[in-house]
């Protein structure tokens, strides 16, 4: 019998240890008997271009990348997917010998993820987005692309916001002017980090005029559920925390690697065993 050589996998950024992409790589791995193995690798803002050169030269086949190089590797790579290059950002390098392919499989992964909670004309919906850093970027970026025009960003530096709806019929709204028309909305996305474990009792929004209609969508996927989600089923919202997007961009990694597609379930039990809850 030959033994299988291992196949390396693993993500990138800084910081690196709360990173869940191991425990869900490696569960897919073992449960397909695949003789592979994904890992954290902390890798400095400033040491970007030698680390992603030692895993290369140690044989990895590709990894995720995650903040704060989701632009800056863009400057390493042999050949970018039209659709991240139109994001702007890349999350996945597929490294074939010694080139280097990336794609983004946050927006893409995000869009499955919406279709659980939304998915009937989705093409009409009119959305809120909270925030415009590079999650929100590939989120809005993939509204665009698929068609969806009702599209409202609103962010605490507007010039961010405004460069990311440049030469598209979204608007850009003030905080205020969010929270005063909150009830419009079909979806209402949280794409900042308010509500994470450092300000657990903060909330991107004020839900006052928030209604039962509207579907609550937060990115954030520890904690499980934030207040802003709290608040939306305290008024009849149907909610997604961020754990789909999160297994969904995941297994498109996962394919893209090995062409195989991973259990999302299995996917799913092992962040939320991981996270204690549901
Ligand atoms: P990022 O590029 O740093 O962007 C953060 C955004 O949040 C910016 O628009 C920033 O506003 C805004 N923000 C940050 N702190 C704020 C505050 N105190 N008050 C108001 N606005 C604030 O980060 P990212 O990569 O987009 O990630 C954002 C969140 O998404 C994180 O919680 C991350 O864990 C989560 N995420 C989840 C998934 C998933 O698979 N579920 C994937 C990617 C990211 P300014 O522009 O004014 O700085």
């Amino acid at each position: 019998m030959f033994e299988q050589p291992l196949s390396k996998y693993a993500v990138i950024g800084d910081p690196i240890t709360q990173s869940l992409s191991p425990d869900i790589h490696n569960a897919c791995f073992h449960q397909m008997e695949m003789e592979a193995n994904y890992d954290a690798v902390h890798v400095r803002k400033e040491e970007l271009a030698p680390k992603v050169k030692s895993l290369i030269q140690s044989g990895y086949k590709g990894f995720n990348v995650t903040i704060p190089h989701k632009v800056d590797i863009i400057g390493l790579l042999d050949e970018i997917d039209p659709f991240a290059d139109a994001i702007g950002a890349v999350n996945t390098v597929v490294v074939e010998g010694s080139s280097l392919k990336g794609y983004n499989t946050d927006g893409p992964g995000f869009y499955q993820a919406l279709l659980q909670v939304h998915p009937f004309n989705l093409k009409e919906a009119n959305i809120l987005v909270i925030g415009a850093g590079g999650a929100a970027r590939a989120i809005v970026k993939t509204f665009l692309l698929k068609g969806i025009k009702k599209v409202s960003v609103t962010n605490r530096t507007a010039g961010k916001a405004e460069q990311l709806l440049e030469g598209s019929s979204g608007l850009l709204l003030s905080l205020e002017e969010a929270e005063a028309n909150l009830g419009q909305y079909d979806i209402v996305i949280n794409t900042t980090p308010i509500g994470m474990v450092q300000n657990l009792h903060a909330t991107p929004i004020s839900t006052e005029h928030l209604e039962s209609h509207t579907d609550v969508v937060d990115i954030i996927y520890n904690p499980l559920m934030t207040k802003f989600l709290k608040q939306g089923v305290e008024k009849g919202c149907t909610i997604q925390n961020g754990v789909p997007m999160f297994i969904y961009q995941a297994a498109l990694s996962f394919e893209l690697w090995t062409g195989m597609k991973p259990d999302l379930s299995l996917m799913k039990k092992t962040v939320e065993q991981k996270l204690g809850g549901k």
